[in-house]
């Protein structure tokens, strides 16, 4: 996009950062944030310690959660004068329960280019170590800090199907574990995943009952944490069922493809709603 003025508008890149291991700054991220005109940081001083570790000297402005109504039309209008601007957060990846996504939007609906500099993030880092299904999930952010409304956000997510990610600091950690086991029931698979990436780094599996008694006993309640849930069973009906049990006969002797379309055929359901059905967990 070339603004009103005499230069091409600049380019907003979006940095992920580490969320614990300097080492895991990308090559790309690093090069970035080298030649940008600008950073904007959620923590000026923390970036500015990043930086330093890699012997790079910036400058950076200020832009987090109080501030971000003030400064986006400032970026904006450096953009639109031909600068570069680099978008950080405190640590994973800008706007994953952080500041910017008004930035972005704005900048997209000015023609400014967005540009991702994809790095860690607490979220996928933790669905990778969970050992719980990953096809498909649900992040849910922080819960509400307000226990009944964190009740209530828990109760809309009761037959959710798909695996819950939840960030928790850990003042509030003990009670969602609790209130997480007493609404999902204490027997709902799930995982902490605790300081990912850094020197104690460690991921806790099991039921929600279990790990909520080895919460402060074997889990310290020291650090930073991710909670994964499994997702509810899914309760199917008399011919879903019956075409689950097909497709296991059939998945015995066919390729699953095969398996699915026979299933279909047998059992009078269409073949997307068989195929889906396969792709649950049940
Ligand atoms: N944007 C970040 C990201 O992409 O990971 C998340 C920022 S959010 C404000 C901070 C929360 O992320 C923490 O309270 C914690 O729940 C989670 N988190 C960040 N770093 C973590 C780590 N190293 N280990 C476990 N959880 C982490």
């Amino acid at each position: 996009m070339t603004s009103t003025r005499d230069r091409p508008a600049g380019t907003l890149h979006i940095v992920g950062t580490p969320i614990g291991n300097l080492k895991d700054l990308s090559l790309r991220a690093r090069e970035v944030l080298g030649a940008v005109d600008l950073i904007a940081a959620e923590d000026t001083r923390r970036t500015r310690g990043l930086l330093s570790s890699i012997g790079l000297k910036a400058t950076l402005i200020a832009y987090h959660d109080h501030n971000e109504a003030e400064r986006a039309p400032h970026l904006l209008d450096r953009l639109l004068d031909g600068e570069s601007v680099a978008l950080v957060s405190d640590a994973g990846t800008p706007l994953i329960s952080d500041p910017g996504w008004r930035l972005v939007r704005t900048a997209l609906a000015r023609g400014i280019a967005v540009v991702s500099v994809p790095g860690p993030s607490a979220v996928s880092a933790a669905l990778s170590v969970c050992g719980l299904p990953t096809d498909r999930f649900v992040f849910e952010g922080f819960l509400p800090r307000r226990k009944r409304q964190r009740a209530e956000r828990l109760g809309a997510l009761l037959s959710e199907g798909r695996t819950m990610v939840f960030f928790e600091s850990v003042h509030r950690l003990t009670d969602t574990l609790r209130m997480l086991s007493e609404q999902f029931g204490g027997q709902r698979e799930a995982a902490i995943a605790r300081e990912l990436t850094k020197a104690h780094e460690c991921v806790y599996t099991g039921s929600l009952a279990e790990l909520n008694s080895r919460l402060g006993v074997e889990i310290p309640l020291l650090g930073e944490f991710v909670v994964v849930v499994a997702g509810a069973h899914v309760i199917h009906s008399p011919e879903e069922a019956e075409a689950l049990r097909v497709f296991s006969l059939l998945c015995a002797v066919l390729p699953p493809d095969k398996a699915v379309s026979l299933s279909a055929r047998i059992t009078g359901l269409p073949r997307n709603a068989v195929y889906r059905l396969t792709r649950k967990k049940d």
